[in-house]
């Protein structure tokens, strides 16, 4: 988890972006600022970035060729800027990995909130102004892996903190048990999926000496998600 992960903002105009920096930055988000798409990939990798605002309409390297780039090397949430309406190009741009999409002219306010979205969905975000996420009565904090449910602290494995934080940052998306594996183990998948189960099993009985609710959904022939 980076701690001060900052937003990068590609824009070649100069007071949009610092309309944007302003209303970033009076939201208490830290950020940079990139005018052309080969300054913002270098600011890029120079890392700690937890999100890019990237215009299309750029000199020299075009904002889709950013964005190819970005997400070619990290998983970081990109919201597109542009002037271009029409349905199939925001097709593409989502189909080439962009997050959202705000059509210039936009509202500063629009645009925060969705950067406020994206940086909840994140699990790269450093820039949450908490690291604690919560679901039903289940509170965790993905900086000290402090996981309570109703208040009370539960003892689990590194393993199962992982995958109660995997859960909980998509409470809608079921996971496969590929998935959980790439995420909890950080390892390639072999298809053992014995662990999974062995590992689901176990969190279930833990949260279940502290609630009578059930947390986790088997999807059957898909993997697991939480419950509703
Ligand atoms: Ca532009």
């Amino acid at each position: 988890m980076m701690a001060d992960g900052k937003i990068l903002i590609i824009e070649d105009e100069t007071d949009i972006n610092n309309l944007i920096k302003e209303a970033l930055t009076n939201a208490g988000y830290s950020c940079i600022q990139a005018f052309s798409g080969t300054e913002g990939l270098l600011l890029f990798d120079h890392g700690g970035i937890s999100l890019v605002v990237l215009d299309l309409m750029l000199p020299g390297m075009t904002g889709e060729q950013v964005l190819l780039k970005i997400k070619e090397q990290m998983p970081v949430p990109v919201i597109i800027l542009s002037a271009r309406e029409s349905v199939e190009s925001k097709i593409s741009l989502l189909e080439s990995g962009a997050d959202d999409y705000v059509t210039k002219p936009f509202d500063i306010k629009e645009l925060i909130a969705r950067i406020a979205v994206q940086l909840r969905k994140s699990p790269l975000s450093g820039v949450k102004k908490s690291s604690e996420i919560t679901y039903k009565d289940i509170v965790l904090d993905m900086d000290s892996y402090n996981l309570t449910v109703a208040g009370q602290v539960v003892a689990l494995t590194k393993q199962e903190i992982k995958i109660m934080e995997l859960f909980m940052l998509h409470p809608d998306k079921v996971y496969s048990k590929q998935d959980i594996y790439d995420y909890a183990w950080n390892e390639y998948y072999m298809g053992e999926d014995k662990t999974i189960n062995v590992h689901i099993s176990n969190i279930r009985k833990k949260l279940k000496a502290f609630s009578d609710t059930d947390y986790i959904d088997t999807v059957w022939g898909i993997g697991f998600k939480l419950k509703k």
